[in-house]
């Protein structure tokens, strides 16, 4: 038996350590006194919807979002520069963060779940303005009923594939200036080709455009539904079309590299909900929040450890060495370029 005096220090010991944990700092779950977050979500209406369920049924904020392509959110936060509306930014390629920044719209946050990335070095803006959320290849979507019925022609596997005369009015690609999937296909043509060489073969390219789309993932609906024959979009929404709709779409990729995009998301300099924002970035830093894009039907690749992949093979292709910052610090030079001198951003297919 213990004697009296043992079990009374046992206890007062006991009692010290329960005092004292309980005066740590919760370091897990900073105080968040907003009830609402104002987020611009620039991927695909379902995972926007989807992330906003998750979020609130997790942390019991409301989420207001609206959906944008890259190019128009890019210009609705340049034009809200002074009195912002929303509080973050999140998806869409990382070339219009950089731009944003440029812009001084981002403000700098040092997650404790930088710690949750992969590659800090090439996903993480050196000031923390902005991070990467996920990542995707580039690639061409060619209907395959359309091949049936032009035996001998092949899908592309060639960025020059695109200038073959059979392809003459059967192309669709979104508008780099309301797009990022555009934006990110506009830039490694410039970069694979260099840019003289780039800009004349830009122009070839948009003359065998049938139409040209404001979304970048539009294009893959409309080829699988028989508009045009080939689609330029991100690879994982050309599976998402062939998997959740069943459209007839073959997804190749161009042999001698293509591009990819870091998807992004950065806290808006200003933001009225700023504690809500760093909470939401947080967590889309997080393998739980990640995991969960395929359940909208969301299948790039995450950006931090502990996500299995549901689409290795889409980052399994010969990728260039895309130059994100040279991407982005050119953006806006870049797309006024395409406007003015190729294809105007007028009477754009929704
Ligand atoms: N939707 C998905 C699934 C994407 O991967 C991306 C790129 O980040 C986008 C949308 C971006 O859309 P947009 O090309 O319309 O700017």
């Amino acid at each position: 038996m213990y004697s009296k005096s043992f079990v009374k220090w046992v206890v007062i010991a006991l009692l010290a350590v329960m005092v004292l944990a309980a005066c740590q700092p919760a370091a897990e779950t900073p105080v968040v006194t907003d009830t609402e977050l104002n987020l611009l979500c620039t991927p695909q209406e379902e995972w926007c919807q989807g992330m906003k369920q998750e979020f609130e049924a997790k942390y019991g904020i409301t989420v207001n979002y609206v959906r944008m392509s890259s190019g128009e959110a890019l210009a609705r936060v340049n034009a809200e520069k002074d009195n912002p509306q929303f509080d973050i930014w999140w998806g869409g390629p990382i070339d219009s963060f950089i731009s944003a920044k440029g812009s001084g719209l981002l403000e700098p946050y040092d997650s404790p779940n930088y710690a949750n990335l992969v590659d800090p070095a090439k996903t993480k803006d050196a000031d923390n303005q902005w991070v990467g959320i996920y990542m995707g290849s580039l690639g061409f979507a060619t209907n395959t009923d359309w091949l049936a019925a032009n035996p001998g022609v092949e899908a592309p596997t060639s960025w020059d594939d695109l200038l073959k005369p059979e392809f003459k009015g059967q192309i669709m690609v979104a508008h780099p200036s309301s797009s990022g999937t555009s934006y990110t296909a506009l830039a490694t043509i410039l970069q694979i080709k260099g840019e003289e060489a780039g800009w004349e073969f830009l122009k070839q390219y948009a003359a065998q455009v049938s139409q040209f789309t404001k979304s970048g993932a539009a294009p893959a609906k409309f080829v699988g539904q028989g508009e045009a024959a080939v689609a330029i979009v991100f690879s994982h929404d050309t599976v998402n079309e062939i998997d959740n709709n069943k459209l007839p779409l073959k997804l190749t990729f161009p042999a001698e590299g293509t591009g990819y995009e870091i998807g992004g998301m950065g806290i808006m300099k200003g933001a009225k909900h700023m504690q809500a924002a760093k909470l939401w970035f947080d967590w889309a830093l997080t393998a739980e929040a990640q995991a969960l894009g395929p359940t909208y039907k969301a299948y790039q690749a995450p950006t931090v450890k502990g996500v299995t992949l549901s689409h290795p093979e889409l980052m399994e292709v010969n990728l260039i060495d895309y130059d994100f910052q040279w991407a982005g610090t050119n953006k806006k030079a870049f797309v006024e370029r395409f406007t003015n001198e190729i294809v105007s951003a007028d009477n754009l297919k929704q």
